[in-house]
C-alpha cells in the first residue's frame, strides 16, 4: 500500500480555494504515481511539492510572496525517517526550492544552507536561474510601497509588514508520503508570510518545527511560523506518536499545543503503521490524501 497526503496551506478561504484544492489533489496524484512507478517516499514528496511550487496560486516557488524589499526568498525542507535532512533558508532565483533541499540532503554536505550560498549551491548542482515572482505578487508590493514613499527603507519595511500581519493567507505547501517499503518522508516549501522582512526565518526550514520525520512518522506544518517555532510543532506531533497515539489523535494534540501559544496552524501526518491524519484551527486547510495499491 502506498500513502500520501499533501497540503496547500492553512488560513482563510479566499476566492481561489477550490482551484488551490485542485492543484493539491493533482500533486497528491503525481506523488502517488511516482511511488507506483517504483519511486520511494522521498521522490514522491519531491514530485508533489515541486508540482505545487510550480503553481502561481500557491505561496511556494512560482507565486511566492514578495518580501518588503520586493524580492522573493523561499524556505524549504525535506526529511526522511532515517533522519536524513536537507533544508534551505531564504533561497532566491530558483524554481523548486524543495529540489535544492533534497540535493543538499543527498550530498550530506550540510543539513541547512541559507541565503546567497544556498542559491550558489543550487547553481553548482546544475539548477538554472529562475525568477519566481509573478506580476500579481509584484503589483501587490508596488501598490503598498506607494503609500509609504517618504519613509526610509527600514521604516517602510516595518510599516508594510505591520499592514498585513493579521492576514492569514493560504498557500504554503507540504507533503508526507509512505512508500511500498513502509518508508516515510516529509517535505514543506514556502515563500513565507506576506511581506516578510528580509532575513526573517519561519518554521519551514527549521527541522522539528515545519517538517519532521522519524521512525514513528512524518509531519508537515503550515501556519504562522513564529507560533509553530515556539512549540516545535512537527517534532511535538512525532513525540505524541512515539507515545502510542495514532496519526489523527497526534495531530489533534498538536493543535492543542499550538493553541497554548495562541497560534493558528494546520498539519498533515502519516504514522509508522500507515494511519494518515490532519488537523487545523484556521478557517480552512487545503489538503488531499490518497491510499492505493
Ligand atoms: N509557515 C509559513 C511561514 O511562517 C507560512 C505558512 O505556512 O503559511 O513561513
Amino acid at each position: 500500500m502506498y500513502k500520501i497526503i499533501c497540503h496547500g496551506g492553512a488560513g482563510s478561504r479566499g476566492s481561489k480555494f477550490e482551484l488551490k484544492n485542485q492543484i493539491v489533489a493533482q500533486a497528491a496524484r503525481a506523488g502517488m504515481s511516482t511511488m507506483q512507478a517504483g519511486g520511494d517516499a522521498v521522490a514522491a514528496v519531491v514530485t508533489a511539492v515541486s508540482l505545487m511550487e510550480d503553481s502561481p496560486l500557491l505561496n511556494a516557488g512560482t507565486g511566492s510572496y514578495v518580501q518588503t524589499d520586493g524580492m522573493v526568498r523561499m524556505d524549504a525542507s525535506i526529511m526522511d525517517q532515517d533522519l536524513n535532512v536537507g533544508a534551505v533558508i531564504g533561497i532566491s532565483n530558483v524554481r523548486n526550492p524543495i529540489q535544492v533541499a533534497r540535493l543538499l540532503k543527498d550530498t550530506g554536505l550540510h543539513s541547512i544552507l541559507s541565503g546567497e550560498l544556498a542559491t550558489e549551491f543550487a547553481r553548482a548542482q546544475g539548477i538554472a536561474a529562475y525568477d519566481p515572482r509573478t506580476v500579481e505578487k509584484l503589483e501587490l508590493w508596488l501598490e503598498l510601497r506607494k503609500k509609504f514613499q517618504h519613509h526610509n527603507n527600514l521604516e517602510l519595511m516595518v510599516k508594510l509588514r505591520e499592514m498585513v500581519q493579521n492576514e492569514e493567507a493560504l498557500g504554503t505547501v507540504g507533503c508526507v508520503a509512505m512508500d511500498g517499503r513502509g518508508f516515510i518522508a516529509a517535505g514543506t516549501s514556502t515563500g513565507g508570510l506576506k511581506l516578510d522582512l528580509p532575513g526573517r526565518v519561519g518554521d519551514v526550514p527549521l527541522i522539528g518545527c515545519g517538517t519532521y520525520a522519524n521512525r514513528f512518522g512524518g509531519i508537515s506544518c503550515t501556519g504562522i511560523g513564529e507560533k509553530i517555532i515556539k512549540v516545535c510543532l512537527a517534532n511535538t506531533v512525532a513525540d505524541f506518536i512515539s507515545q502510542g497515539k495514532a496519526a489523527r489523535e497526534a495531530c489533534e494534540l498538536g493543535m492543542r499545543e499550538i493553541a497554548t501559544v495562541n497560534g493558528r496552524a494546520g498539519l498533515i501526518c502519516i504514522d509508522h503503521t500507515g494511519n494518515i491524519g490532519h488537523a487545523f484551527n484556521t478557517e480552512v486547510m487545503s489538503f488531499c490524501q490518497l491510499e492505493e495499491e
